[in-house]
């Protein structure tokens, strides 16, 4: 069964329509790259799979794992294996790394009716998972996100995304304002949790990502559709090319 399956959807934000037509297919263990211009429609896609309310689904459907997603809240996307990492990590302030992710990671456990990780369990998944993700302890102990640079903001959300284990992780432009280092930090992350029960949908506005976390899949979304889609060439293609052939016509 796919893991994603996005059928003709259609969705608009205030009103006017964005996404105009988009069929998209991931199964397990597949990374799937979007690629596009600036206004595309690349971020409209990320809200409207994760639930935000502010973008209003008007067509088509959209199946995880075989199940309509128009039937479950935000949060149950979540904790049906469904992660977004965001342009802009929001800062928790109060709220330590530590128990927010022990509460998070508990309420999918919960929903997967998986027993509730103990405090002794989980700070040995805090420790597995630090070492796949190269996080230093002390960003732990913190507010979540609170006076985090921009890399360590990206390596917390990476390490989150380690810690949920997803089936499914969405990156939107998670790259954009990187210097090389947190762009490597996020692409390494990513490349570390690649396995085949995993699929990844990787939203970028330029290639320069793609050559650290290579992809299966390249997809040009123009105008709220899929224009274009092709193997890992499709985004050096692009790189050389730009995107003008396709939003001239
Ligand atoms: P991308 O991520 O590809 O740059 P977006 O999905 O962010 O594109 O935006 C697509 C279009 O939707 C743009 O024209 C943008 O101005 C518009 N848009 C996005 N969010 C909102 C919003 N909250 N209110 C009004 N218009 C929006
Ligand atoms: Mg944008
Ligand atoms: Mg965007």
């Amino acid at each position: 069964m796919p893991l994603l399956e996005i059928k003709d959807l259609h969705a608009s934000v205030a009103d006017k329509a964005i996404i105009k037509g988009l069929n998209l297919t991931i199964n397990p263990g597949e990374v799937h790259a979007i690629m596009g211009p600036n206004g595309a429609g690349k971020s409209t896609l990320s809200n409207v799979l994760a639930g935000n309310d502010a973008y209003a689904k008007t067509g088509g459907q959209v199946l995880l794992e075989g199940e309509d997603i128009d039937e479950m809240a935000a949060h149950e996307r979540a904790c049906a294996g469904m992660f977004l990492a965001f342009q802009y990590p929001v800062e928790i302030p109060g709220i330590s790394n530590m128990y927010f992710l022990k509460a998070a990671v508990n309420a999918v456990r919960e929903a997967q009716g998986k027993d509730q990780l103990d405090a002794m369990d989980f700070l040995d998944l805090v420790e597995d998972k630090k070492k796949m993700v190269k996080i230093r302890g002390d960003l732990l102990e913190r507010a979540v996100n609170s006076g985090f640079s921009g890399g360590e903001k990206k390596r917390n959300e990476i390490f989150q995304m380690a810690m949920l284990e997803p089936k499914l992780c969405i990156l939107d432009e998670t790259d954009s304002g990187l210097d090389i280092d947190a762009l490597r930090v996020v692409s390494d992350g990513v490349n570390a949790l690649r396995s085949e029960d995993r699929g990844f949908l990787v939203i970028t506005h330029y290639q320069r990502l793609l050559d650290y976390i290579v992809p299966d899949f390249v997809h040009v979304l123009v105008d709220g559709k899929i224009v274009k889609s092709g193997d890992k060439t499709l985004a050096l293609e692009l790189e050389n090319e730009g995107y003008a052939s396709w939003v001239e016509e």
